[in-house]
């Protein structure tokens, strides 16, 4: 059976043949790979092709694919049960762990997906400080969470409309749009509706439009405007956390948050979120305080013995932060040269060992500049690069990441190959 057999099958029995919309391939066309398993910086499809793998489970996967120390800690942990229902040690370590690298944090929750620890959060944020609205920052993604999927209302300024079938207007109602790194918005929308804000969320980077790095203006801002105001400043770092430093985009700028969210690197492949932040605040959720919220597989024993696995091996090997930095780096430029000297315009944005190309005559800081990438030349390129055993982000508004397990030998061979798509693509043939 071929991924292509195996797709018309799939979309017979499950919407779009997915489990997850950008999985389709619906941005650049074609038939999704069907994998059979998965090594370091290679994935394998059920043909026995290997490709080297610039999406790494969407930031997931961070050592690589079926690191020795994970596959140990899940086999250990397998034998002694899957699921408890009650408290294990795992939980408390993994906690004390979460506490002592984000200041920011002092208790944290556990959940079984990114969606579930920021629609806690932001009842948790509610509850918490009495208030309903939301301000939330267009191109950034907070999981399919109802009230935050939504489109800008029209003209500045307005409350958002929803963005999805089957979300009542009055949870998007509860949502202010914002532009990204748009710090005048920012101060606009508080001076008129600041005493109804309960917080402000975002991706301190963000990594859900392509990677867009923030002004410190902004991250800054966004700080002293929630304190002014009484909200809370909720950092969604399912992706960065773990991802840009040890201690998330937070440690990174030294710019801190009241409640923090984390998720994919957490569980080193297996499904976990999570939600932390001072003890004043986390006091508020149950049995503690009065805001529910709850969940049988929380806490997980074998999704929290990989993700502490991974956590533990990082905190072990500082070390791997610059080298999967440099490595990025390399490729940054290396891409960013081929493409400038074959004449088609990109720009690069890079921050630790996350990147996107973006096909753009322009830089891109928000989400406005993101649609006016091209999207053609991104697919073809994808495509290239897939025939040639790369395999790069499904879409041109996704990251795309590096683990330890990404060689120096691989980032040639990815240059090699866009070297030579950029070659026949571009104005001036070398
Ligand atoms: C992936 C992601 C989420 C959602 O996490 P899921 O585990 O997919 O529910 C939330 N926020 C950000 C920034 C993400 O990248």
């Amino acid at each position: 059976m071929n991924s292509q057999e195996l797709f018309e099958r799939a979309r017979q029995v499950m919407p779009g043949g997915v489990n997850s919309p950008v999985r389709a391939f619906r941005a650049v066309g074609g038939t999704p790979l069907f994998i059979a398993r998965a090594l370091g910086s290679r994935l394998f499809d059920v043909e026995g092709q290997s490709y080297l793998d610039y999406c790494m489970s969407w930031g997931a996967i961070i050592l690589g694919h079926a690191h020795p120390v994970v596959v140990e800690a899940v086999q250990k942990q397998i034998v002694c049960g899957t699921s408890f229902g009650t408290c294990h040690e795992l939980e408390v370590l993994m906690a004390e762990e979460i506490c002592r690298v984000f200041p920011s944090i002092e208790m944290v929750r556990f959940t079984n997906s990114g969606t579930e620890a920021v629609m806690s959060a932001l009842r948790l944020a509610r509850g918490y400080t009495g208030r309903t609205l939301v301000v939330k920052f267009s191109g950034c993604y907070h999981g399919h969470v109802d009230s935050l999927l939504v489109q800008g209302g029209s003209g500045l300024l307005t409350l958002g409309i929803p963005d999805s079938l089957g979300i009542p207007e009055a949870f998007a109602q509860t949502t202010i749009l914002l532009p990204y790194n748009h710090v005048e918005e920012v101060t606009k929308a508080f001076s008129q509706w600041g005493e109804k804000i309960a917080a402000v969320i975002v991706e301190p980077v963000a990594g859900n439009m392509g990677v867009v790095v923030p002004s410190r203006e902004f991250l800054e801002t966004l700080r002293q405007v929630t304190l002014d105001y009484g909200a809370l400043l909720i950092f969604d770092e399912v992706i960065t956390g773990f991802r840009v430093s040890y201690s998330g985009a937070q440690g990174y700028y030294g710019i801190f948050p009241d409640l923090t969210i984390l998720g994919k690197i957490i569980g080193g492949g297996l499904p976990v979120g999570a939600y932390g932040g001072r003890r004043a605040i986390m006091e508020y959720v149950a049995p503690e305080g009065k805001v529910y919220q709850a969940g049988t597989l929380s806490g997980n024993p074998l999704a929290l013995s990989a993700g502490y696995a991974v956590v533990t091996y990082l905190r072990d090997h500082p070390e791997i932060y610059s080298e999967l930095e440099c490595r990025t780096q390399r490729l940054a430029l290396g891409m960013k040269s081929i493409f400038q000297n074959a004449g088609i315009p990109v720009h690069v944005n890079q921050l630790g060992s996350m990147l996107t190309l973006f096909f753009s005559q322009e830089a891109v800081h928000d989400s406005a500049s993101t649609s006016r990438v091209d999207r053609r030349l991104y697919a073809d390129f994808f495509h290239e690069m897939l025939r040639n055993g790369v395999y790069l982000p499904p879409s041109p508004f996704e990251a795309m990441f590096l683990s330890l397990a990404h060689s120096d030998d691989d980032i040639d061979m990815t240059l090699e190959i866009a070297q030579k798509f950029a070659s026949k693509r571009g104005f001036f043939s070398p």
